[in-house]
């Protein structure tokens, strides 16, 4: 069986004890309901540490009022299962009492690129993501942190941070998960009606025709944008949340679209917010050194 712990202090012994003088620590942060994306995280996570260690902490502070932090799925017994196949070496799945064991006083907040995007959907929610794995680094203390692509501006935010704080851990971005029909795997997923579930793809779908276009030479990002909201609103069961062009470090909304902009969109279907997004690499013929 994969071992556990659930305290600061028996996580601390656990690493130590596994750690050999030379190793190194990957760490990979999650809310559990464990899919293939959380698992490829893992995965390039063991290519590069002696040590993996998988943290499984649904964290009520990003969680707005009025949203699913009671209904957030939790399936522990098959996680542990999951990441046993996966070879993690610790999971760490405190309770909310041992992350948050008196009022917190103290939040970390990437005010600049917190408001954005999701963040303006979801009030608070950086701040909670931000200070949750300030802390989780702290406890851990791991040599590289394994952040999905798939939530693009929690890794603009926790590079900010990282960065910013001169926090003495690697970021590795890993590339998202898909589903053969191109819905990046999530754990809401699980929310959505077999309805919702069939229309979900369009956001990938939006993506791509809108990459299309850039690649074929659109440079406007506000018609990039309408294109992408044009194939949303195709689909009666989809209601766009945003559609952009951005840079990926600062997320601030671009004009001209340029190689390594990111295009980002999101919608509702039904009660369930989905996101998604894509990294644009053009390498055109001008931009080749002759
Ligand atoms: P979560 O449990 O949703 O907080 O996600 C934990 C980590 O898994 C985050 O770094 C996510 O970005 C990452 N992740 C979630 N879905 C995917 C996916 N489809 N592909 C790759 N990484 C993912």
């Amino acid at each position: 069986m994969i071992r556990v712990e659930t305290t600061r202090d028996g996580l601390r012994s656990a690493i130590d004890a596994l750690t050999p003088a030379s190793g190194s620590v990957g760490f990979v942060p999650t809310m559990g309901a464990l899919h293939a994306g959380h698992l490829h995280l893992v995965a390039s996570a063991r290519r590069q540490h002696s040590v993996v260690v998988v943290s499984i902490f649904v964290n009520p502070t990003q969680f707005g009022a009025e949203e699913d932090f009671d209904r957030y799925p939790r399936a522990l017994p098959a996680d542990l299962a999951q990441l046993e196949e996966a070879r993690a070496d610790l999971v760490f799945a405190p309770s909310v009492q041992t992350i948050y064991p008196s009022p917190n006083l103290t939040e970390v907040s990437v005010r600049a690129i917190a408001g954005r995007f999701e963040g303006a959907l979801r009030h608070n929610h950086f701040t909670g993501v931000a200070t949750v794995v300030a802390k989780l680094l702290l406890i851990v203390h791991p040599h590289a942190v394994y952040l999905g692509q798939k939530d693009a501006q929690q890794v603009a935010i926790l590079r900010a941070m990282i960065d910013d704080l001169f926090l003495p851990v690697a970021l590795c971005v890993v590339p998202t998960v898909r589903a053969a029909d191109g819905l990046a795997l999530s754990s809401r997923n699980a929310y959505l009606t077999p309805a919702e579930r069939q229309a979900a793809p369009v956001l990938y779908r939006a993506l791509c025709q809108a990459a299309a276009a850039v690649m074929a030479g659109e440079r406007s990002a506000a018609s990039v944008a309408r294109l992408m909201a044009a194939v949303v609103a195709n689909e009666p069961l989809a209601r766009l949340n945003y559609a952009a062009a951005v840079d990926p470090r600062q997320f601030h909304e671009v004009d001209i679209v340029e190689d390594g902009h990111m295009l980002i969109i999101a919608a509702q279907f039904g009660a369930t917010h989905l996101i998604d997004n894509l990294p644009l690499i053009l390498t055109t013929d001008s931009a080749a050194p002759v």
